[in-house]
């Protein structure tokens, strides 16, 4: 989209099934002030022929993020939207069985597993806090690597890579100073 001749990047969240309302305007808030674009919300997708494995019990990420993909071709002509994918279900890639969050940078399409993120005991108010700030980081990491932002050495760096849940929690769900420029420039 073009305003003021300044191309404009947007971000289309993509909920796979029943995702609860006041989770993905949590996100389209946030994400729309850390990316500083017009992110908005489509409406609710089945999950993708195929990507169930039985032998697994699990979803195969990469199913989620072609469909994203063959998506964003359909309605992107300009090629500057991103797209990212919630979904509950377990993930899992060639590389591992658990996967919070994948991202394909050159498709710019990214989605993120609800599934590991939930906290002990939901029942708290704080928990579900806890468990919606874990949901932003990973989709603040996964669509940083759709603007071409590798990891970072820094720990309380978004882009800093998480390998479980409560690794998610010892990071902000901000850019540092280097990424934050970076973004800027892509
Ligand atoms: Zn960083």
């Amino acid at each position: 989209m073009l305003i003021l001749g300044v191309d404009v990047h947007s971000i289309v969240i993509v909920p796979f099934g029943d995702i609860p309302k006041t989770l993905l305007d949590f996100l389209r808030e946030e994400l729309a002030f850390r990316f500083g674009t017009e992110v908005s919300v489509a409406d609710p997708e089945s999950i993708p022929e195929g990507a169930f494995d039985r032998h697994r019990s699990r979803y195969r990420s990469s199913l989620f993020l072609r469909h994203l993909e063959e998506e964003r071709q359909d309605v992107d002509l300009k090629e500057t939207e991103r797209r990212i994918g919630i979904v509950h279900a377990d993930l899992y890639n060639p590389e591992s069985d658990v996967v919070l969050g994948e991202a394909d940078p050159v498709d710019r399409v990214a989605v993120v597993s609800l599934a590991s993120l939930h906290p002990e005991s939901e029942a708290l108010p704080e928990e579900d806090l806890r468990f919606r700030t874990r949901v932003l980081k990973e989709a603040v990491h996964e669509l940083g690597h759709t603007y071409q932002l590798d990891h970072c050495g820094n720990p309380k760096c978004v882009m800093y890579l998480s390998h479980a849940p409560n690794d998610l929690d010892q990071k902000n769900a901000d850019f540092c100073m280097a990424h934050q420029s970076k973004l800027k420039r892509r």
